[in-house]
């Protein structure tokens, strides 16, 4: 099935994304490379690039609304996996995507 999101990422480019402290590498069972993770004040740990006013994935490769990439695909953090696409039929859609697509011009999923 064709991915809508390979020519889309803009989620990655607009959404704080949580890492939880047992997710990083240097804690057992975790993968998420900690280099592209940063640490706040509040203790609270993010993916690089997604806690400041202008977000981008530090792991996020390519052009937004064209031709993107994860990094970490396979080590990306729990929040990111659990993000549902709306253009998946088995998700019942998701008006997180749809909002972050509209905010970058794409049309959401839930207008076709
Ligand atoms: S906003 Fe939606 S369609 Fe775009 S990359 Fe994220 S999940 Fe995929
Ligand atoms: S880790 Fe990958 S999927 Fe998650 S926000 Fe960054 S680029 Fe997107």
């Amino acid at each position: 099935m064709h991915n809508p999101c390979v020519s889309c990422g803009v989620c990655c480019a607009l959404y704080k994304v949580t890492v939880e402290s047992s997710e990083t590498e240097d804690q057992p069972g975790g993968v998420v490379p900690v280099a592209l993770t940063v640490t706040t004040r509040g203790h609270r740990r993010f993916m690089k690039g997604t806690e400041t006013f202008r977000k981008r994935c530090a792991a996020l490769t390519g052009k937004l609304g064209d031709n993107v990439a994860c990094a970490i695909y396979e080590r990306r953090p729990l929040a990111c996996r659990r993000f549902e696409a709306s253009w998946d039929p088995s998700t019942g859609g998701n008006p997180l995507c749809d909002r972050a697509r509209a905010i970058y011009g794409l049309h959401p999923f839930s207008e076709y």
